[in-house]
């Protein structure tokens, strides 16, 4: 038995020890916790904790030992809500979780005992039986959270802020969500659009306010920016349409917002609305480009149409006429009749002048008295298109005004400019036709005078030789080609090289640019060189792809005068290996009939070196029909002049027809130059014209670029 007691007493002890083992080793646990722990007995006076709760309560083990419970920790002047609340004593946490047999959780600000005030949660579990029955008392957790509580409390306040200074800010702010729709706007942008808040919010932003024709760049620039692909645009514009139909000018700014991922949610934007300020703007540069007593374009927004004009007459080998109109007895109206009538007399020019304008050109105020006219020529030959205009003008002005109940006469001077033939670039074009205008004044009231070159202008011209000289050594020149096809059945038979100057600093230049100073200066000896070597290096490589066409090159009169001008054609033809039958030079109607008073023998020379001969721009001189039976000449190319009033003129249809019947009689072939317009080209075939070329059928281009495809002539 005692054997027996012996052997019950041990595991009991064993039992005990575990027992208190294992209470050392919770207590260790809860010791250590960063968490505070109270229990709690059953009248709510402490019976356990851990230091935690002591640093986090601020009280000391003797004052929690000997305190009630309910005063120490949750006396009711010390526990508030967030709220500010007070609690009365049954609110206690502690208390409510006893009565209601379950977990109570709440934060609560405690006014520590040396003043400070924390934020402290507590979870206050009740012990025991689950009915109300039997408890045992409550053990409370408790942690300061002071931090987390006044950081939110923080950034609630600056979100408050924030919308104040939404409301109070001049500029518009909306956040879309992703979707595009309004997840905030302001009073601002809800006076602007003249929508309430509730009647945007929610709304597809861009099918709200942003006018239809806007709706998809606006959506594909949104999308841009959600995607994040480019950084958003600093400052955009848009217009947005008010609930009114009012569009109204709005500059944007727009930030991303994002998520804690980085992916964007909303994009925030502030807009300013810019409507009057843009409208100032314009109304600013108006002003600034035009001139007030007229309303018309001021000399600085002529030189900007100038610069266009030019650029495109580069490209496109067209022509650019700049006539400068300059009043007479202007300030005689001024002085005797006063500026009212001065300026009434300025306008009723302007309105005249205007009258006359075709679309694309352009009339300006220079100042003063005079005005200006700027005639993109295009294609059409810009002598004849600014003469016209000049003496419309003229007419119009010398018709009596009409002004203070007086009638007087008011004459004008016209000088005109032409790109390519007077100047290179804009500078030198109003230069010269300013020095025109003079010229016409010298010459009397009246007169329509073109720029003449004098001797102002050597240091252009020198400057321009030298620039020629070199782009003769440093290769800047090009030759194009342009189609000359049978018009009875559209083939390609010929093409003509006409020479152009890549000019690095004015671009492509026409020949009409270059080539009368280099036959001035002599350099066409060395350009024409040029060109056989390169229409023949051309021609060779044609002809390897069985591409034989008759090869017309231009020669100018001074050419004519090089001792060794045929032997060198004739040895560069001979180098290619190529047939001079193929080719055929073309010289100018005055070319060939002054060549008359020396002897015929260059044309002899050329015939009998076995090349074809052309006349070029037929009619435009006064040749003697009788001598050109005796030349050489196998080919007539009428001048571009006789096309163009045809077929409106009866008289230019009837001279063309005559032409055509003179060729046929001299048994010549006559290649039409200048065919435009498909009813030309109707009248050549009703004509029997044999051959045509025009950039209706196909301009001057690169080798390249060049098709050799018959042409459609069935217009
Ligand atoms: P051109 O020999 O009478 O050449 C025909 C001119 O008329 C070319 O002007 C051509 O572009 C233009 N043209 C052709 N079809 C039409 C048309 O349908 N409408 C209009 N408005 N114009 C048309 P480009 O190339 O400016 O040449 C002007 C002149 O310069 C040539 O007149 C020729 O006399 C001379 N030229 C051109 N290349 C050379 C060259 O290599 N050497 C020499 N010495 N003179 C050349
Ligand atoms: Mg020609
Ligand atoms: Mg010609």
């Amino acid at each position: 038995m005692s054997r027996g007691l012996v052997v019950d007493a041990a595991p009991q002890q064993r039992a005990r020890q575990a027992l208190r083992a294992a209470e050392r080793l919770s207590r260790a646990v809860v010791e250590g916790l960063e968490e505070g722990v109270i229990v709690l007995d059953p009248r709510l006076r402490p019976v356990s904790w851990n230091v935690s709760a002591l640093r986090i309560l601020g009280v000391s083990a003797d004052e929690i030992a000997a305190a009630d419970a309910r005063d120490l920790l949750f006396a009711r002047d010390t526990l508030r809500y967030d709220s500010g609340k007070s609690l009365s004593a049954q609110d206690n946490p502690a208390q409510r979780a006893l009565r209601q047999g379950a977990p109570v959780r709440a934060t609560l600000r405690r006014a520590m005992p040396n003043g400070s005030e924390r934020w402290i949660t507590i979870l206050a579990r009740p012990i025991g039986g689950a009915h109300g029955t039997n408890r045992r008392g409550v053990v409370a957790t408790v942690a300061d959270v002071t931090g987390s509580v006044e950081g939110a409390q923080r950034l609630r306040e600056e979100r408050d802020r924030a919308q104040r200074y939404l409301e109070v800010a001049s500029t518009l702010v909306v956040v879309l969500d992703a979707a595009g729709c309004v997840e905030l706007v302001n009073r601002q942008g809800c006076e602007l659009l003249g929508y309430s808040e509730h009647e945007l919010v929610g709304r597809d932003w861009h099918e709200t306010v942003i006018p239809p024709g806007d709706r998809p760049e606006a959506r594909a620039a949104f999308q841009q920016l959600l995607a994040g692909e480019e950084p958003p645009p600093e400052r955009a514009e848009t217009f947005l349409l008010t609930k009114g139909g009012e569009e109204r000018k709005i500059a944007w700014r727009n930030a991303l917002v994002r998520d804690a991922r980085g992916t964007v949610t909303s994009v925030l934007s502030s807009g300013e609305d810019v409507t009057e300020r843009r409208r100032a703007e314009a109304q600013v540069a108006y002003l600034a480009h035009h001139d007030r007593l007229t309303g018309l374009p001021n000399r600085a927004l002529l030189e900007e149409q100038l610069q266009r004009d030019l650029a495109r007459a580069r490209r496109t080998g067209g022509a650019v006429a700049l006539v400068q109109v300059g009043l007479d007895n202007f300030k005689l109206v001024n002085d005797s009749l006063g500026h009212g009538a001065g300026d009434a007399v300025l306008r009723e020019t302007a309105q005249r002048v205007a009258e006359l304008t075709r679309a694309g050109d352009v009339i300006a105020r220079q100042g003063g008295d005079e005005f200006m006219l700027l005639l993109d020529c295009g294609a059409e030959d810009a002598q004849v298109v600014a003469q016209l205009a000049g003496d419309r003008i003229m007419e119009a002005l010398e018709q009596p005004f009409a002004v203070a109940g007086a009638e007087f006469h008011i004459g004008a001077a016209i000088g005109i400019a032409l790109f390519p033939g007077h100047a290179n670039n804009a500078e030198s074009l109003f230069k010269h036709a300013d020095m025109a205008m003079h010229q016409a004044k010298r010459a009397g009231g009246g007169t329509v005078a073109f720029y003449e070159r004098g001797a102002s202008e050597a240091r252009d011209r020198l400057s321009l030789t030298s620039r020629l000289r070199r782009a003769i050594e440093s290769d800047e020149l090009r030759l194009h080609f342009q189609p000359i096809y049978r018009v009875e059945d559209g083939q390609l038979v010929a093409v003509e090289a006409l020479v152009r100057w890549e000019d690095p600093e004015h671009g492509l230049v026409p020949p009409a640019g270059f080539i009368p100073v280099a036959e001035e200066t002599g350099l066409i000896e060395g350009i024409g060189t040029w060109v056989v070597e390169a229409l023949c290096k051309q021609a060779a490589r044609w002809a390897k792809e069985g591409f034989r066409p008759r090869l017309c090159f231009n020669l100018s009169p001074r050419q004519l005068r090089q001792p060794d001008l045929v032997a060198s054609i004739a040895q560069a033809i001979a180098r290619y290996e190529l047939p001079a039958g193929q080719f055929c030079a073309e010289l100018t109607e005055s070319a060939v009939m002054s060549d008359e008073r020396r002897d015929s023998s260059l044309l002899d020379e050329l015939h009998a070196a076995g090349l074809a001969i052309a006349i070029d721009d037929f009619g435009s001189g006064h040749s003697s029909l009788a001598r050109l039976r005796d030349l050489p000449v196998q080919v007539l190319k009428v001048d571009r002049s006789f096309l163009r009033r045809v077929p409106e003129d009866p008289g230019s249809t009837a001279i063309v027809a005559a032409v055509l019947e003179l060729g046929a009689a001299l048994g010549m072939t006559t290649v039409v130059e200048g065919v435009e317009h498909p009813e030309q080209l109707a009248l050549l075939r009703r004509h029997g014209a044999p051959l045509a070329q025009g950039f209706l059928l196909g301009r001057p281009v690169p080798a390249e670029q060049l098709d050799r495809s018959p042409a459609r002539v069935t217009a």
